[in-house]
């Protein structure tokens, strides 16, 4: 038998412990881990030069943008920001131009999407009007749903608790997660009417609408209404303790919820808002210090489930408009959620063991992407291969995301995605594109 490539001098991390190996691929999948005496013979050899290697990491909070949006972002430039950045797959959210919310926005999507990825890429869809195309747009091929509770941006109602409830039952019959934003519409159009109402529109009246409020009562009213479902809900980037500990509670009591934290609220509080400006406008928002403290907690304990990056590339201009309520929200994340979080287990702020839980795992098992998420034979060869004692400086100039501007430029950090492999091709060497546009694959969900 002579495989396709073995990686020799891995540092792994190979069922919860690091261990010296070698790895051999064939057929884009895991043929082998073991000592480099055992290996196959093989077409090509790489030494890792002793490298850790993380099995592929998956970044579930992704906008890839494209079609009427890819001034912002393309699915080329998303992905090989994705690639750059150390992720072997992404889901790419809905709310596009056109919102992805039927079979034919899907598969056209899916389409573009083929012929210009460079990593994995699941799609999520928004709800349609009519509930009845739900199970037509699982069939298509949606890795699962976005809800987004802040504004109406799919077909289905979202004042309507009944519609809602009827949606989460048939996400639920199908076995198709869905992922919310949690931010509830009436009360956050509440706070903005009275804002602008007296004429604000600066950074601090948009933290002002977004009050700790709108995110709870959304966690409240979707657990409720989802309470008599089967639906597996995953709760987007939660900011607030008060939501967290609604989740957490929810989880005891048996309830298929999960739940997802961005780096950005790990690592920014609201003060930094009022000194850096509208760039750092995100919904939810930037939060205070100690509401930062309560979610790495929840880090700690375990009680989240997933790092999402978010990952919302704008232009500089959609982030500096005059008014605040004109301002686009969120920022690039991709090629910098690893090496922060990196710079974070150095710290002691999370062990390697909590990353590769967080952002490779948990991520796959959550949104069912078969053969991904871990290091193990017969698994698709999704590698992050990292050189964790590379210091460097994060510069936004030179990100591979249409949107070159980060919260983080300037920042020293340590540990840089080195190389990074999708289905067993070398995707990314030392920040560099090694692969073809459509290299990626498109994954269909799977939820049998
Ligand atoms: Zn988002």
């Amino acid at each position: 038998m002579i495989v396709d490539s073995v990686l020799t001098n891995a540092k792994a991390y190979w069922r919860n412990s690091i261990v010296d190996c070698s790895i051999a691929v064939e057929g884009g999948r895991i043929y082998k881990i073991g000592k480099e005496t055992q290996m196959p013979k093989a077409d090509e050899k790489t030494n890792l030069g002793n490298l850790l290697v993380l099995p592929g990491l998956i970044d579930v909070h992704v906008h890839l943008r494209d079609e009427g949006k890819s001034y912002k972002e393309d699915f080329y430039t998303g992905t090989a920001a994705a690639a750059a950045g150390g992720f072997t797959t992404v889901l790419d959210m809905p709310n596009n131009a056109p919102v992805t919310m039927s079979t034919e926005t899907l598969r056209n999507r899916m389409q573009i999407a083929a012929r210009k990825i460079l990593v994995n890429v699941g799609f999520y869809s928004e709800f349609p009007a009519d509930l009845n195309e739900v199970q037509d747009i699982v069939a298509e091929g949606a890795t699962a749903f976005k809800l987004f509770m802040a504004s109406q941006v799919g077909g289905l109602n979202i004042d309507d608790n009944r519609a809602l409830k009827e949606a989460f039952t048939k996400t639920g019959e199908s076995g198709v997660p869905v992922a919310v934003h949690a931010e509830d519409k009436a009360f956050l159009t509440a706070n903005e009417e009275k804002l602008k109402q007296a004429k604000r529109n600066d950074t601090a009246a948009f933290l002002k609408a977004h009050t700790e409020e709108v995110e709870l009562k959304a966690v409240e009213r979707l657990l409720k209404v989802t309470a008599e479902t089967s639906a597996h809900l995953h709760f987007c980037h939660v900011t607030t303790e008060q939501g967290l500990n609604a989740i957490v509670e929810a989880k005891k009591n048996g309830r298929a919820v999960t739940c997802e934290v961005t780096p950005n609220n790990l690592l920014l509080s609201n003060d930094d808002v009022a000194r850096v400006g509208s760039m750092l406008l995100m919904m939810p928002p930037l939060r205070s210090q100690s509401t930062i403290e309560a979610l790495w907690k929840g880090i700690t304990d375990g009680e989240v489930d997933v790092i999402g990056s978010d990952h919302a590339p704008h232009t500089l201009d959609e982030k500096s408009a005059d008014s605040v309520w004109d301002v686009k929200v969120g920022v690039p994340s991709l090629e910098t959620t690893l090496p922060l979080m990196l710079t974070m287990v150095r710290k002691n702020r999370l062990s390697l063991e909590q990353v590769v839980r967080l952002l490779a795992e948990k991520p796959a098992e959550i949104f069912h992407l078969k053969d991904r998420g871990v290091l193990e034979q017969g698994q698709k060869a999704d590698l992050t291969v990292v050189d964790f004692n590379r210091k460097f400086t994060i510069d936004a100039s030179k990100f591979h995301s249409k949107a070159k501007f980060s919260p983080y430029d300037g920042w020293e950090v340590q540990g840089k995605p080195a190389k990074t492999y999708v289905n067993g091709l070398l995707a990314m060497e030392d920040g560099e594109i090694v692969v073809k546009p459509g290299s990626g694959e498109v994954i269909r969900g799977d939820h049998a």
